[in-house]
């Protein structure tokens, strides 16, 4: 399989949106790269007496439209560049749903399977600690991503606070609910995904109760597995894997039992309802919707001809491979890209920035009933570029994004 720069993917997906806008070059080099960078190593005293040292990163891909926004992943495949692409996707992200954000991301190399909470304890706040100036309300609010999760962030929280001696939740989002988090955010992710789906199926005319599958089974696959019934009144769950392996069931697999299971084991394998299939044959299966929830270049040109989804729900960050998207298209798979599909996270981080910066909390209801007014209306600016430019649904969101923050940088007198 051909390996893939998952940053200068990004850089390519830039130029492709930069020259459908016919942005002039001083722009399109800004928007191609991050504006900061910031490397840091973290010493962790592990429970062995050893001292170890990790490597973390943040980087501010863009800030024109508002302070960076993005997640901290804990991953041992992170590398400098796929922290530069996961900024610059939620650069796109934050400006496709129209939120006052920019982008960012940030990452430590590390396995997070193999450490004790107490040694993650004191690399989330070693992490703060490296990153303390260069972080904030109005600079740049990071939350969890992959292997992080709201218990890492009250941790972060805590050593902000600490060393500025100032109660500011608003730092970052996703918190626990007694500290300043938001009602609906565990489910964000895969409820915005759930509800660009629905709209796609109005538009396409695809019955919504059909057959569905989901690859990968972290926090955003469970919870659309929950939800996809919940929000389109009905369909068949027939698949699931995660990084052990796969579950099928032709009658459709119980969404609340599997997440017991998986609960309880770790994985969806052994899950007693089902069939065991290898991991990789749920993304080839025939089903109606297909929602990637893993990591990035799931979908690729080896695999791209098997899938026979009528919809690919994105919830993960750059699932698809550009050869893969190009395979998609043709065999009119209507693909909803990660930059819009996945965008219900970062939209309740934002309403949870709102909501601490008054000290005032809303109710799930209505968290739940402001991410669908703002991912439809994502979901159908993004329909409307793709008809406007006759263009995949990829390249429409990039155009709909980075349309809005080269206007920006232009107004700010950036270039
Ligand atoms: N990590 C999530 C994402 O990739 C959420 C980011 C956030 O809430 O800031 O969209």
């Amino acid at each position: 399989m051909k390996s893939y720069n998952s940053f200068e993917v990004t850089q390519q997906q830039v130029r492709e949106a930069a020259k459908l806008l016919n942005l002039d070059a001083p722009t399109v080099e800004l928007l191609l790269w991050p504006q900061r960078e910031f490397k840091f190593t973290i010493p962790v005293k592990m429970d062995s007496g050893e001292v170890k040292i990790f490597h973390g990163y943040r980087i501010q891909h863009n800030y024109a439209r508002g302070p960076a926004k993005g997640g901290i992943r804990f991953h041992p495949d992170e590398t400098v560049d796929t922290i530069r692409a996961l900024a610059g996707w939620m650069t796109w992200k934050t400006a496709v749903v129209d939120l006052p954000l920019g982008g960012g991301k940030g990452g430590v190399i590390c396995d997070p399977r193999t450490m004790s909470d107490r040694e993650l304890e004191n690399l989330a706040r070693g992490y703060v600690r490296a990153v303390v100036q260069n972080i904030g309300i109005d600079k740049d609010i990071p939350a969890p991503d992959v292997y992080t999760n709201p218990q890492t962030m009250a941790w972060m929280m805590d050593e902000y606070e600490t060393l500025l001696q100032r109660h500011q939740p608003g730092v970052l989002t996703d918190k626990p609910l007694q500290i300043g988090g938001t009602e609906g955010r565990r489910d964000a992710t895969a409820r915005g995904g759930v509800i660009t789906v629905r709209e796609a199926c109005k538009v396409f005319g695809i019955d919504p109760k059909g057959r569905y599958a989901i690859q990968g089974f972290g926090n955003a696959g469970q919870r659309a597995a929950l939800l996809h019934e919940e929000l389109l009144g009905g369909g068949k769950l027939t698949a699931v894997c995660d990084s052990r392996g796969g579950v099928y069931s032709e009658e459709g697999l119980n969404p609340k039992d599997l997440v017991t299971h998986k609960l309880k084991t770790g994985s969806v394998k052994g899950f007693p309802d089902g069939k065991e299939i290898p991991r990789d044959a749920v993304l080839g299966l025939d089903v109606d919707i297909l929602y990637p929830a893993a990591l990035e270049n799931a979908i690729n040109e080896k695999n791209a001809n098997d899938i026979k989804a009528k919809i690919v729900c994105e919830l993960a960050n750059g699932p698809t491979t550009p050869d893969a998207d190009l395979i998609l298209h043709k065999k009119g798979v209507h693909v909803i890209p990660d930059i819009l599909a996945s965008a219900g996270g970062v939209t309740v981080s934002y309403f949870e920035m709102v909501q601490d910066s008054y000290s005032y909390f809303w109710s799930e209801q209505l968290v739940q009933q402001r991410l669908d007014e703002k991912l439809t209306k994502a979901y159908h600016s993004v329909k409307e570029a793709m008809l406007e430019k006759e263009v995949h649904p990829r390249l429409a969101a990039m155009v709909v994004g980075v349309a809005r923050v080269a206007e920006a940088c232009k107004l700010r007198g950036w270039v």
